[in-house]
């Protein structure tokens, strides 16, 4: 009910994740924008969205490589929907399984994907919030919380996105804006992609994506500024942090199938 009606723009909305947040908000009579590289995958979200009761749905594709293009999703909301209640930042770019190989490159592309656009899509929408005292969810990951090893430059994306964000949210404070920033600690999950790169070194079964949307859904809904999904495989893990890293360290190695050392 607390988002019947809402205007909600949702990121990396074509598989995964996103997507399933796209249907429970088409379930809850949201107006939905989504977005993401791949036109036909989004036409077929945005039906989707339509058949469950969606308020409304429509689409924009584009890449998040391009600043300029998470500007234009953000002036697209204003211009269809009128304004904006809820900006759910969630696309994620491809990256490696491994070791870090050293190209800078890659780490700068991703670094433009994962983060500045989400800091420029935030800057856009944020007169758009403040009007309508709305909310933004920022869709990130264990490896943005602690050392995770074979995802280095993603996991130094998701960091970034824990230093803005949480920031941000003090200055909010500071100046008294109700706009909310929930950021959502995930851990696996059973997508596409993240089963294709780790079922089979990960020891651990993934979550599912629907349940895993709602919870983000119902975390964004009551403003609150962490959400942790599952919470056993994240804020459990997560309270050694300060008081036995190195113990941490090696539960999250722990996790993984490792290659015998050479020599071993
Ligand atoms: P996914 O299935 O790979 O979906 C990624 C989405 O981002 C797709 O819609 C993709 O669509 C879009 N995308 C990729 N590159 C893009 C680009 N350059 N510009 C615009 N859009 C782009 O990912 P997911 O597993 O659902 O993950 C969703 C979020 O959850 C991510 O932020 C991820 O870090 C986080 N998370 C996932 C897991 C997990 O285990 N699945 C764990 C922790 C955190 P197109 O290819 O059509 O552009």
């Amino acid at each position: 009910e607390m988002l019947r009606g809402k205007r909600v723009i949702v990121t990396g909305a074509s598989t995964g994740i996103g997507e399933q947040i796209a249907y429970h908000l088409a379930r809850m009579g949201s107006h939905i924008l989504i977005t993401a590289r791949t036109e036909a995958k989004l036409q077929n979200v945005v039906r989707r969205c339509l058949e469950l009761g969606a308020a409304s749905a429509r689409f924009v594709s584009g890449t998040m490589e391009d600043t300029a293009f998470a500007q234009h999703v953000v002036r697209e909301a204003q211009t269809s929907l009128g304004g904006l209640d809820m900006l759910i930042l969630n696309h994620v770019g491809a990256s490696y399984f491994g070791f870090f190989d050293g190209d800078v490159e890659h780490v700068r592309k991703l670094l433009e994907i994962n983060f500045l656009s989400y800091v420029a899509m935030t800057t856009s929408a944020l007169p758009m919030l403040k009007e309508s005292e709305g909310s933004i969810v920022v869709v990130s990951s264990m490896a943005g919380k602690v050392g995770f090893p074979f995802t280095v430059p993603y996991s130094a994306t998701k960091f970034a996105l824990d230093g803005f964000f949480s920031s941000l949210r003090q200055e909010f404070a500071i100046q008294s804006i109700n706009v909310s920033i929930t950021l959502c600690i995930l851990g696996f999950i059973d997508t596409e992609r993240a089963v294709r790169a780790a079922a089979e070194v990960l020891r651990e079964l993934p979550a599912p994506r629907d349940e895993c949307a709602l919870e983000i859904l119902k975390g964004a809904a009551l403003r609150r500024r962490e959400l942790y999904y599952r919470y056993s495989s994240t804020r459990l893990p997560l309270l050694l942090r300060d008081c036995a890293a190195e113990l941490l360290d090696y539960l999250v190695r722990s996790r993984y199938r490792l290659p015998a050392a050479p020599g071993a």
